[in-house]
């Protein structure tokens, strides 16, 4: 081997070490994260804000918790958290414990190995009448899960027209306990009322317990600027809002996709660093839904495969993805 080869072998294992080393996962580089005033940090104090997708219904999207969509949405689509939406009710959790747990450890432990951020959601529109199921299904997932830096906590999904004070507060307090008996710091993200857009009233009565934000979800041919108002108020109010779930099309999940509208919200969201995650990764005949339908996961990496709305949420997530840790 003359020297010229040696050089340019020493030179290739030079660039790749340095392709790999720049190639932290999200989780390498931004380590146990928690909630300071009205935002997320990650373990260097920085601002961070997530962006990702989230799977459907566990219950009616099965084939999509996989380890495989995990590597995807991590490699191609650029995200850096997924969401596992355990289904409660409609012969979900409450009538299958053990069949959907296992598709949310699956999600786990692929964000775990991924080095992704995962939202463990509690995907339910009347948890405080499921509060013993909920308490269990937390106390085991944060006794297993807890030392993970990974894993954030979504307890209640949407709540109907309920009473923050009355009903949802001390449903949260709860779960909060029963989760920081195992885990004391992963941050946990509460369900404010009506279809968990009112973070104002969470925000006149917030929860006083370190690393937990207040969940606000929208669907942008629908909700519009008086719902933003109610996210500015809530931010510059110091309140930490995390949209942990929102459509480009209407509440339904249907209708029309608006990308007018959805890049309104993208700027609002952008602006004061609130972490989303686009509903969802499903091949639902319905425009929020990613696939076509009767897609696999493999089609993921398919533009042809993707509806309307999922080139422009993959295109969006490509655009703000992070190359580097210190972007
Ligand atoms: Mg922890």
């Amino acid at each position: 081997m003359n020297s010229y080869r040696i050089f340019s072998i020493g030179l290739l294992f030079f660039v790749f070490s340095a392709i790999m080393y720049a190639q932290k996962t999200p989780v390498e580089c931004h380590g146990q994260l928690k909630i300071e005033g009205a935002h997320l940090k990650n373990e260097h104090d920085e601002v961070l804000q997530l962006r990702g997708m989230s799977l459907f219904w566990s219950q009616w999207k099965p084939k999509f918790y996989s380890a495989k969509t995990v590597e995807i949405l991590k490699n191609e689509w650029k995200c850096n958290v997924v969401r596992a939406a355990l289904a409660v009710d409609y012969d979900g959790y409450l009538t299958h414990p053990e069949r959907e747990l296992k598709k949310i450890e699956k999600v786990i432990d692929a964000a775990i190995e991924e080095g992704l951020y995962v939202i463990v959601d509690w995907h339910d529109h009347h948890a405080e009448d499921h509060l013993e199921e909920s308490k269990r299904f937390f106390e085991y997932i944060s006794k297993k899960y807890g030392e993970y830096p990974n894993i954030i906590y979504e307890i209640y999904n949407e709540p109907l027209e309920v009473s923050w004070s009355e009903v949802l507060k001390p449903y949260h307090t709860e779960i909060i306990n029963t989760i920081r008996k195992n885990d004391p710091d992963n941050v946990i993200v509460c369900g404010t009322p009506t279809w968990s857009q009112r973070v104002d009233e969470a925000l006149r009565d917030p929860i006083q317990v370190e690393n937990i934000a207040y969940t606000f979800h929208f669907y942008a041919d629908s909700h519009r600027q008086e719902l933003r108002d109610i996210v500015i108020e809530a931010m510059e109010g110091g309140l930490p809002v995390f949209v942990t779930e929102y459509g480009s099309a209407d509440a339904s999940g249907d209708g029309i996709v608006n990308e007018a509208q959805t890049k309104v919200w993208w700027k609002l969201l952008d602006k004061y660093q609130i972490s989303y995650c686009n509903w969802s990764i499903s091949d639902k005949d319905e425009a929020c839904s990613v696939l076509k339908p009767k897609s696999s996961i493999e089609d993921l990496t398919k533009n042809s495969k993707l509806t309307h709305s999922g080139k422009f949420i993959k295109e969006k997530l490509l655009s703000a993805a992070q190359i580097n840790c210190d972007e």
